[in-house]
Protein backbone atom coordinates (compact mmCIF):
# COMPACT_ATOMS: atom_id res chain seq x y z
CA UNK A 1 0.00 0.00 0.00
CA UNK A 2 1.30 3.26 -0.89
CA UNK A 3 2.71 5.44 2.11
CA UNK A 4 2.19 8.94 1.74
CA UNK A 5 4.37 10.00 4.09
CA UNK A 6 7.60 8.84 2.06
CA UNK A 7 10.08 11.71 1.08
CA UNK A 8 8.96 12.32 -2.59
CA UNK A 9 5.10 12.64 -1.65
CA UNK A 10 6.21 15.36 0.43
CA UNK A 11 8.33 16.94 -2.06
CA UNK A 12 5.06 16.62 -3.91
CA UNK A 13 2.98 18.33 -1.45
CA UNK A 14 5.97 21.13 -0.93
CA UNK A 15 6.33 20.40 2.77
CA UNK A 16 10.11 19.35 1.59
CA UNK A 17 12.40 22.17 -0.64
CA UNK A 18 13.76 19.99 -4.08
CA UNK A 19 15.93 21.49 -6.71
CA UNK A 20 12.93 21.83 -9.40
CA UNK A 21 13.38 21.11 -12.78
CA UNK A 22 9.71 21.41 -14.30
CA UNK A 23 6.64 20.93 -12.52
CA UNK A 24 2.78 20.92 -14.11
CA UNK A 25 -0.18 19.19 -12.42
CA UNK A 26 0.84 15.67 -13.18
CA UNK A 27 4.47 15.58 -12.99
CA UNK A 28 7.45 16.40 -11.29
CA UNK A 29 11.06 16.15 -11.97
CA UNK A 30 13.83 17.86 -9.85
CA UNK A 31 17.85 17.22 -9.17
CA UNK A 32 18.71 13.99 -7.01
CA UNK A 33 20.03 15.23 -3.78
CA UNK A 34 23.37 12.78 -4.04
CA UNK A 35 23.62 12.81 -8.47
CA UNK A 36 25.26 10.19 -9.68
CA UNK A 37 26.49 11.91 -12.76
CA UNK A 38 26.53 15.65 -13.87
CA UNK A 39 23.30 15.41 -14.60
CA UNK A 40 20.67 13.61 -12.41
CA UNK A 41 17.42 14.06 -12.71
CA UNK A 42 14.58 12.45 -11.02
CA UNK A 43 10.74 12.19 -12.84
CA UNK A 44 7.91 11.21 -11.40
CA UNK A 45 4.04 11.50 -11.66
CA UNK A 46 2.20 13.31 -8.72
CA UNK A 47 -0.27 9.99 -8.71
CA UNK A 48 -0.25 7.93 -5.78
CA UNK A 49 2.07 4.81 -6.76
CA UNK A 50 5.12 3.16 -5.74
CA UNK A 51 6.57 1.75 -8.33
CA UNK A 52 6.75 1.42 -12.35
CA UNK A 53 4.81 -1.54 -12.55
CA UNK A 54 2.35 0.30 -10.15
CA UNK A 55 2.52 3.33 -12.19
CA UNK A 56 1.72 0.83 -15.42
CA UNK A 57 -1.63 -0.98 -13.86
CA UNK A 58 -2.97 1.92 -11.89
CA UNK A 59 -2.53 4.68 -14.74
CA UNK A 60 -5.03 5.34 -17.97
CA UNK A 61 -2.36 5.15 -21.36
CA UNK A 62 -3.28 8.68 -21.26
CA UNK A 63 -1.14 9.37 -18.32
CA UNK A 64 1.35 6.93 -19.12
CA UNK A 65 2.23 8.49 -22.36
CA UNK A 66 2.05 11.73 -20.72
CA UNK A 67 5.00 11.10 -18.23
CA UNK A 68 7.13 9.24 -20.81
CA UNK A 69 6.72 12.34 -23.17
CA UNK A 70 7.50 14.60 -20.81
CA UNK A 71 10.75 12.64 -19.98
CA UNK A 72 11.44 13.14 -23.61
CA UNK A 73 11.33 16.50 -23.79
CA UNK A 74 13.33 17.13 -20.35
CA UNK A 75 15.97 15.23 -22.38
CA UNK A 76 15.59 17.31 -25.17
CA UNK A 77 16.08 20.59 -23.07
CA UNK A 78 19.26 18.81 -21.62
CA UNK A 79 20.54 18.13 -25.27
CA UNK A 80 20.79 14.72 -23.64
CA UNK A 81 19.48 13.27 -27.04
CA UNK A 82 22.54 14.64 -28.56
CA UNK A 83 25.02 13.10 -26.39
CA UNK A 84 23.25 10.15 -24.42
CA UNK A 85 21.85 9.48 -21.20
CA UNK A 86 20.53 6.30 -19.47
CA UNK A 87 17.14 5.83 -17.75
CA UNK A 88 16.60 3.91 -14.61
CA UNK A 89 13.86 2.98 -12.15
CA UNK A 90 14.40 0.30 -9.25
CA UNK A 91 11.16 -1.31 -8.37
CA UNK A 92 11.26 -3.32 -5.17
CA UNK A 93 13.76 -5.12 -2.58
CA UNK A 94 16.10 -6.44 -4.90
CA UNK A 95 16.77 -3.18 -6.85
CA UNK A 96 17.28 -1.12 -3.54
CA UNK A 97 13.99 1.21 -4.26
CA UNK A 98 14.81 2.98 -1.70
CA UNK A 99 11.65 5.82 -1.94
CA UNK A 100 8.66 4.13 -2.31
CA UNK A 101 6.87 6.61 -4.83
CA UNK A 102 7.56 5.92 -9.18
CA UNK A 103 10.23 7.75 -10.39
CA UNK A 104 12.93 7.61 -13.14
CA UNK A 105 16.12 8.60 -12.91
CA UNK A 106 17.55 10.93 -15.73
CA UNK A 107 21.07 10.11 -16.10
CA UNK A 108 23.63 12.10 -18.30
CA UNK A 109 25.80 15.05 -19.29
CA UNK A 110 29.15 12.16 -19.15
CA UNK A 111 29.72 9.71 -20.33
CA UNK A 112 28.35 6.96 -17.81
CA UNK A 113 30.67 3.95 -18.09
CA UNK A 114 32.29 5.19 -14.66
CA UNK A 115 28.88 5.89 -12.88
CA UNK A 116 29.74 7.18 -9.23
P1 LIG B 1 15.74 4.84 -5.62
O1 LIG B 1 16.79 3.98 -4.98
O2 LIG B 1 14.48 4.85 -4.81
O3 LIG B 1 15.54 4.53 -7.06
O4 LIG B 1 16.35 6.31 -5.62
C1 LIG B 1 16.04 7.28 -4.70
C2 LIG B 1 16.84 8.51 -5.07
O5 LIG B 1 16.30 9.61 -4.37
C3 LIG B 1 18.33 8.44 -4.68
O6 LIG B 1 19.11 8.64 -5.85
C4 LIG B 1 18.51 9.55 -3.66
O7 LIG B 1 19.74 10.23 -3.79
C5 LIG B 1 17.33 10.47 -3.96
N1 LIG B 1 16.82 11.19 -2.80
C6 LIG B 1 16.51 10.66 -1.58
N2 LIG B 1 16.03 11.62 -0.76
C7 LIG B 1 16.00 12.76 -1.50
C8 LIG B 1 15.58 14.10 -1.20
O8 LIG B 1 15.14 14.43 -0.10
N3 LIG B 1 15.70 15.02 -2.20
C9 LIG B 1 16.19 14.69 -3.43
N4 LIG B 1 16.27 15.66 -4.33
N5 LIG B 1 16.58 13.44 -3.75
C10 LIG B 1 16.49 12.49 -2.78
Amino acid sequence: MYDNNNIFAKIIRKEIPCDKIFEDDQVLFFNDINPKAKIHILAMPKTEVISFSDFINKSTPEEVDYFFKKIVEIVQKFNLDKTGYRLITNDGNDANQEVAHFHVHILGGENLSGLR
